[in-house]
């Protein structure tokens, strides 16, 4: 694929907790908790903005008829909007600045916090609560500057537990997290270009050593447009390695949904316009399952024919999305139904020739339509096929302006249409925020040092170059830094780097859960190397132990018998092993060096260095043959 000539475009967002003591408006800890405390229950009613304008994505979400319980595990008024906001936290606020200060961004003279709608009942006030904190700047990326347009700071919201019905499960622990957010211009032209641009911005944010690592922790928007389709905005692409897919999924929808319409055009479509209607009796026997629990349920088939449609509602518009597909989950979004069946998939799901040909007669459907039909309560489904026309409208047009979301294939969903421009309004609770001098000495302090400056710290430590480029690029970075001062005098810096870098991804391959490998269990292994415990040829074993046991450094060296022996002991073993071979190093001399040194090594491999074995093994021989 040429994505230059498709005027392929990608802009990036790239949201990243910050490490900080408090959350961004209350003094709670900003820490994940699986404490149960009490269940709020809240319904979200859209109302009107200052302009006197209801914001259209509120508005249908509020339709829904959802609801929203709060799972909390504190008694904080704050999270659960009971009491006005405390002051902005001044960590949060000095990392941002510090972060923008290395992007080249100019910092605001004064930072104002600002409520944005949020309608799907992630925060408890129905708004997110944002601040501009800088302008401007650029990340180098392969020779080629990509300016950064904003940065914000946010509050990140609340965790999604799950859904039962009309009720969304949401955990108020992450509530209030303090985020960052940078937005690059759009200026990315290629799916890799975008995944080098985020592992930049990932990389430098971690340079601080001021930000969160773990899943969840940051998460990647991206903006995509072709020319001549839409700008779509992609939200919460979680794994770097993802985000090359979803760019090129996207281009392929965008593509796809130009070429409907202009098949569309094609077969003469101009104004789309349908009647629903009820075709509950057509199915009374129906042996189709979707259809049975419908109408067992009281509720009713209600059908729509489409003109002209035929054989593109099952068009492939994404990796195993078809236009059928984006028209469902405007079915969903709008009519809270659970999916519709349109002709282009039939005879399926249960439904005979005979009910199409039925379904046909009494749409007044030709060969060259289509039709859709929506098994629901019977109001959903009229609101379902409402949406389903609104979309095939659209389709005239191109492609929508639209909110998705990335799923785990590189595909996305219809998520909401984007809101407009009167979600943003201020938060009248904070007053606005100096940025002084003081405030700007402090980011300076956390502005981290060049890449180049740190590749050049960890080559004086003596790091090879390929290694210490691992190092910067791993998540676990910051506890390279901090292992290295606090045990680089007796633990080579290279051993540290290569145990994190090199041995996790081992580790990784071998199936461990090297992500929730605690900190503290690797600090512990450097420390137990630190003072002779354990050699670090024992390492991998001791924490593969570790991590699929749960159990502590110690108690995994113990077990696999990897405790370190000394020289003195390591002689004894060796002498041993001499001994019991006595007969065979007398008549072999000087060859029979390798053979001591396999049976030697059967017992001290992991325990003591190698080279240290093979020079006992060589004296202890000579001594031997003397004798
Ligand atoms: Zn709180």
């Amino acid at each position: 694929m040429e994505y230059r000539s498709v005027g392929l475009k990608v802009g990036l967002e790239v949201h990243q907790q910050l490490l900080t003591r408090r959350k961004l408006f209350c003094h709670c800890p900003p820490e994940l908790s699986e404490e149960r405390g009490a269940t709020l229950v809240r319904r979200l009613r859209p109302t009107r903005s200052e302009m006197g304008e209801v914001d259209a994505a509120a508005l249908f979400e509020w339709r829904r008829g959802r609801y929203y319980e709060y799972e909390t595990s504190n008694t904080c008024l704050v999270e659960a909007d009971e009491e006005p906001p405390h002051e902005l936290d001044r960590e949060a606020l000095a990392i941002a600045l510090g972060i923008a200060l290395a992007m080249g961004s100019s910092p605001v003279d004064e930072v104002y916090v600002m409520r944005k709608i949020v309608i799907d009942g992630s925060n408890t006030t129905g708004f997110q609560r944002t601040a501009l904190i800088a302008l401007g700047g650029a990340i180098e990326v392969g020779g080629k500057e990509v300016p950064i347009e904003t940065i914000c700071l946010e509050e990140d919201a609340a965790r999604k537990m799950g859904e039962e019905g009309a009720k969304t499960i949401y955990r108020l622990d992450r509530l209030g997290v303090p985020l960052i957010e940078i937005a690059t211009a759009p200026v990315i032209s290629s799916p890799e270009e975008a995944r080098e641009v985020a592992l930049a911005i990932g990389r430098l944010l971690r340079l601080t050593g001021r930000v969160r690592r773990g899943i969840g922790t940051i998460r990647q928007d991206l903006n995509v447009s072709i020319a001549g389709g839409a700008k779509v905005e992609i939200k919460g692409v979680q794994r770097l390695e993802l985000i090359p897919k979803v760019v090129e999924q996207e281009v392929k929808r965008q593509l796809s949904l130009l070429e409907i319409r202009e098949e569309m055009r094609r077969r003469g479509l101009s104004e789309i316009s349908a009647e629903p209607q009820e075709l509950t009796q057509l199915f009374q026997g129906s042996k189709s399952k979707v259809i049975r629990r419908a109408i067992d349920a009281g509720g009713a088939v209600v059908g729509m024919r489409l003109r002209g449609m035929r054989g593109l509602l099952g068009r492939e518009v994404s990796q195993g999305r078809r236009f059928g597909t984006e028209l469902a989950d405007y079915a969903r979004f709008y009519g809270g139904v659970s999916g519709i069946i349109h002709s282009d998939e039939l005879p399926g799901y249960g439904i005979t020739e005979e009910e199409v040909s039925a379904v046909r007669a009494a749409l007044g459907a030709a060969e060259e339509d289509a039709f859709v039909l929506v098994a629901d309560q019977r109001e959903r489904a009229l609101r379902a096929l409402e949406a389903v026309l609104e979309r095939v409208r659209l389709a005239l047009r191109g492609v929508p302006e639209e909110t998705r979301a990335a799923l785990e294939d590189g595909t996305t969903r219809f998520m909401r249409p984007r809101p407009g421009a009167a979600r943003m309004y201020p938060e009248t609770d904070i007053p606005p925020v100096q940025v002084t001098r003081e405030l700007l000495a402090e980011a300076e302090k956390i502005r981290p040092e060049p890449l180049s400056v740190k590749l050049e710290r960890f080559a004086r430590m003596g790091i090879s170059k390929e290694l210490a480029l691992e190092a910067v690029n791993d998540v676990r970075l910051d506890l390279i830094e901090r292992l290295i001062e606090a045990y680089g005098e007796k633990v080579q810096p290279s051993v540290i780097a290569s145990l994190i870098v090199v041995t996790l991804r081992g580790l990784r391959g071998k199936g461990v859960d090297v992500e929730a490998l605690p900190d503290e269990r690797i600090e512990e292994l450097v420390e137990m190397i630190a003072r002779g415990e354990v050699s670090k040829e024992a390492a991998e074993a001791i924490l593969e132990a570790v991590g699929k046991e749960g159990i502590s450094c110690r108690e995994a060296a113990e077990k696999l018998g990897l405790r370190a022996v000394s020289e003195e002991e390591a002689e004894r073993i060796v002498e041993g092993v001499v001994r019991e071979s006595l007969a065979e190093v007398k008549a072999r001399g000087q060859r029979a060096i390798s053979l001591i040194m396999g049976r030697a090594m059967s017992k001290l491999r992991g325990r003591i260095d190698g080279k240290k074995v093979s020079e006992i093994v060589r004296r202890k021989v000579e001594e031997a043959l003397r004798e």
